[in-house]
């Protein structure tokens, strides 16, 4: 049987979030088979998501060549896991600390080099509670999926206003290299 590949908007979120819930109630079973099934689904979930991510990665890159992006921005993920994972609420934790999105960053790094693009990895810190118009900083300005600035009154989705803060961090970066005259297309991450 010939299966379609999920399309870059379909949400990886809620793919998962059906994987996670088959595994809650396969666990709950406890039997052999169980545990048998569930070590199928977990091969079937990771090929899904490997789909998922070159899809999602291929259309990333398309727009930013496309766009004559020169840096991709991500969120570096590495260094702050320990302190602050606590602080994640848990229905975002196991999307946040997932190893899908690691892919998803290795993958989007692969195919922009290629492209002659450079992804730089910028420090995520308070990007979710700053507001992206006034940088105002609070936890009160996010409340779940929803951005409300408490000074300035800015309303938008939580994490539109996380990417584009990312954004701004990563043009940061983009002028330091343009004023050293640096071109994306003959300087890598490891060269910089
Ligand atoms: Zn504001």
């Amino acid at each position: 049987m010939k299966q379609e590949s999920p399309s870059p908007e379909r949400s990886d979120r809620w793919e998962r979030n059906i994987y996670k819930i088959m595994r809650a109630r396969l666990q709950s079973k406890g039997t052999s088979s169980a545990k048998r099934v569930m070590k199928r689904l977990a091969g079937k979930e990771k090929r899904l998501m490997k789909d998922v991510n070159h899809c999602i990665s291929k259309a990333i890159v398309k727009f930013a060549v496309e766009n004559n992006v020169s840096v991709i921005g991500f969120e570096d993920l590495t260094g702050i896991r320990t302190q602050t994972e606590h602080k994640i609420p848990k229905k975002h934790k196991y999307h946040h600390s997932s190893w899908a999105f690691r892919q998803l960053q290795s993958f989007v790094e692969y195919k922009a080099k290629l492209a002659g693009i450079i992804t730089e990895y910028v420090d995520p810190a308070f990007t979710s509670q700053t507001c992206f118009r006034c940088n105002h900083i609070s936890r009160n300005n996010r409340n779940d999926l929803k951005f409300h600035c408490e000074i300035c009154g800015y309303e938008t989705n939580a994490d539109l206003n996380a990417a584009n803060n990312i954004e701004h961090r990563t043009r940061d970066f983009r002028y330091t290299l343009e004023s050293q005259g640096c071109q994306s297309i003959t300087h890598t991450r490891e060269m910089i």
